[in-house]
């Protein structure tokens, strides 16, 4: 089988019939580079820019994020790079900026942090536009929004940042931005959201833990935690119909692209992208390159009809595998 999905790195990620999904990498450390190169990854969907703040004792400087972020950009170019904006607080901590609070998930976490601290947020854009002259496959994305007021505030710093590196004399464009939808009130705007942005990337892992209510570190509730969930699936489709209407992307960077029975559905929700973790990949690839779209759709109908997650897990592996 290894040989066999080493052969599929080089074949495209399309269906029976023709219906191609780009499929994308997350990525965080720098040994995550060749892994998902390695793989066919043809973008990166999610970097995770904590992980270089988590893995140093203090914060790095724009110097220093300018040549961390410049990496994975050369490394992926000409294919985009997603830079999501610092995602702490929850359960990423910073040794040298420690938060505690009762409800770490339902408190000071990603943007909220950043908008409050928009010195930290004004040196990362900077070191990430610095980072992409030149290249020009820089886009940028924000966590844990859960109003349109965030994404203005936002929108506001990454002009300025741009203004100011243009001023420094670096010849980069303003490069695309979007918004996670990660947070149930982001789900009812998604329709608000999507006008104000270039695109729209799911995080079903907090998607899941937000409109489940279920922790999604805690071992006593895991088998509560279900992205299969019929809550889950019709967020999904709002999101979907938000982003067809508005003529823009959707991505999915959550845990749930990389499942291969899931990424069926996303595929037939009409998602553009899905961003996964690199050992997931070549499994996806392989399962979307077995199915017709029209297949796909009649599934997606099918799960939609379904009262529970785990109805909805066992008919789709049932009907995959008669498939073949
Ligand atoms: C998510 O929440 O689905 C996501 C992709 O972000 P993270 O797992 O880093 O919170
Ligand atoms: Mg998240």
């Amino acid at each position: 089988l290894s040989h066999g999905l080493e052969q599929l790195r080089d074949l495209p990620c399309e269906t029976l019939d023709g219906h191609r999904v780009p499929l994308w990498v997350n990525t965080g450390l720098y040994a995550d580079i060749a892994r998902s190169l390695d793989r066919g990854a043809e973008g990166v969907g999610l970097y995770r820019t904590e992980v270089p703040f988590m893995i140093q004792d203090r914060f790095p400087s724009e110097k220093e994020q300018q040549a961390i972020y410049r990496e994975q950009l050369q490394a992926f170019h000409p294919q985009p790079v997603t830079m999501r904006t610092l995602d702490i607080g929850g359960d990423k901590e910073l040794s040298y900026f420690p938060i505690k609070e009762d409800n770490p998930f339902l408190g000071w976490r990603g943007i909220r942090v950043t908008l409050d601290h928009p010195e930290i947020f004004l040196v990362q854009i900077r070191a990430m536009l610095k980072a992409s002259e030149g290249l020009d496959n820089l886009r940028i994305m924000l966590p844990m929004i859960s109003s349109v007021y965030e994404v203005e505030e936002a929108l506001h710093l990454i002009h300025r940042a741009h203004g100011e590196v243009q001023d420094e004399g670096f010849q980069v464009p303003m490069p695309p931005v979007g918004v996670m939808i990660e947070v149930p009130a982001a789900v009812y705007q998604a329709r608000e959201l999507v006008q104000m942005v270039d695109f729209l990337s799911v995080g079903t892992n907090d998607l899941t833990q937000y409109l489940l209510a279920v922790d999604r570190n805690n071992p006593r509730v895991a088998d509560l935690y279900h992205s299969f969930h019929p809550a889950v699936l019709q967020a999904l489709r709002l999101i979907a119909d938000a982003c067809r209407e508005a003529g823009k992307p959707m991505s999915v960077c959550g845990e749930m692209a990389g499942d291969p029975a899931a990424a069926v559905l996303l595929v037939a929700l009409g998602c553009d992208v899905l961003s996964m973790s690199a050992t997931n990949l070549p499994r996806v690839k392989w399962l979307l390159r077995q199915i017709r779209f029209d297949d796909a759709r009649a599934l997606l109908q099918q799960a939609l009809r379904e009262d529970n997650a785990y109805l909805v897990q066992s008919m789709l592996h049932l009907s995959l595998r008669n498939m073949g």
